[in-house]
């Protein structure tokens, strides 16, 4: 039997939202305990730069994330590597159970697990997944060096990946289901300035080929034009998919109300979830914004939910 920790606040998620909610509340005085989750530090520890943080012209990702968890510490939240794989929300104190063994009793609890990559879901892709096909340039660009990459998508982590792969690659070749990227236009202009990519419009995957002897590894992508229904290969040495992000709600998915494709839904203007004494921020809720400084400002909103609301309960 492992240990039961019980808490005021307990913060589950270690992105921008849960370091923000722990700064809060720890400063609230409420002793908060936050448990990382397997990716600490969250999404932005698998990116390079990051531009749009205020204050900072240029910081990168990981850095910025360990500053956010050294001032978590300094302010006195609790923070842990454990990974919360049941929660009950249906009594209080909420009881949450990690996967190191820990019980977790909290009066209120700030959910912050954010989102994960989508895949595409091919037989293929899950055939070369580790051998040839990624969801993380940041993470397997260098194994690419002289090679040929295909990075499938149109959105601003589809632009920064290709960006990114060039570092490494011969040849980028970004292949979009339509004519016209949703990323930013300062992402878009580095990249049709870029020599080394080019751009395939309306064109989807229809499998990812490659060979089993004398190891698992990608040799190319059988994509088909969505205008003219031709199929080709494309031969390529890795395969990036950056198809978005799907919110990480599994762990409330039959407790709380979710919305828009499995969001947490909170009360507009607020983080209070379907069940009061449960908060959520960030990504989990968020299907619009999905950015860093948008989920710390829900961090933050959270935290000051849960203070107001604990304030209340205590009466
Ligand atoms: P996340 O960062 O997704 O963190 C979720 C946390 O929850 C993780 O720590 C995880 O370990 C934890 N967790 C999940 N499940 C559990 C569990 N069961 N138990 C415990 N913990 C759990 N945004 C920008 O503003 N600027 C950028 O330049 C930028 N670049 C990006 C580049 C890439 C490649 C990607 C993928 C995203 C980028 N974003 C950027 C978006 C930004 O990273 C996200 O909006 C932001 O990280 C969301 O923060 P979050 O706190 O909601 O969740
Ligand atoms: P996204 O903005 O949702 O874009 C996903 C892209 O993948 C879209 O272009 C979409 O096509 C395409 N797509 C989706 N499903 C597909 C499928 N099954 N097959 C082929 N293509 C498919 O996701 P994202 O780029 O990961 O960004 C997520 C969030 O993080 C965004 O809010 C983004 O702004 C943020 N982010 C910010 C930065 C930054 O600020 N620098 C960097 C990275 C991410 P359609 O366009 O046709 O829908």
């Amino acid at each position: 039997m492992g240990e039961t920790r019980k808490t005021r606040v307990l913060i589950i998620g270690s992105g921008p939202a849960g370091y923000t909610a722990a700064v809060y509340s720890a400063r609230a005085m409420l002793e908060p305990i936050l448990v990382q989750g397997q990716q600490p530090g969250g999404q932005l520890t698998i990116t390079t730069e990051v531009e749009n943080w205020p204050g900072r012209t240029e910081v990168q990702g990981p850095d910025l994330m360990v500053q956010m968890e050294e001032h978590a510490r300094a302010m006195g939240a609790e923070v842990l590597f454990d990974t919360i794989t049941e929660l009950e929300l249906s009594r209080r104190p909420f009881v949450a159970r990690g996967d190191s063994g820990t019980t977790y009793e909290a009066d209120a609890i700030i959910l912050a697990t954010g989102a994960q990559a989508r895949w595409l879901g091919l037989p293929s892709e899950e055939k070369f997944k580790g051998f040839g096909v990624s969801a993380c340039a940041t993470c397997d660009g260098f194994f690419y060096r002289g090679k040929r990459v295909v990075v499938i998508g149109g959105g601003n982590t589809a632009v920064e990946e290709a960006l990114f792969l060039t570092n490494f690659a011969e040849k980028v070749t970004v292949v979009h289901r339509r004519e016209g990227f949703r990323a930013e236009k300062i992402l878009q202009d580095r990249l049709f300035k870029n020599p080394k990519i080019e751009v395939l419009w309306n064109h989807t995957v229809e499998e990812i080929e490659g060979e089993t002897a004398p190891h698992l590894s990608v040799t190319g992508v059988r994509l088909r034009n969505t205008t003219t229904g031709a199929v080709h290969l494309l031969p390529c040495d890795g395969f990036f998919v950056a198809i978005g992000h799907a919110p990480a709600s599994e762990l409330v998915k039959d407790q709380l109300e979710l919305h828009n494709g499995g969001y947490v839904k909170v009360e507009p203007g607020t983080t209070r979830t379907s069940i009061p004494g449960v908060f959520a921020a960030g990504d989990l809720t968020d299907h619009v914004y999905r950015q860093a400084i948008t989920s710390a400002g829900m961090g933050c909103m959270a935290a000051l939910d849960a203070e107001h609301w604990l304030a209340e309960q205590d009466g």
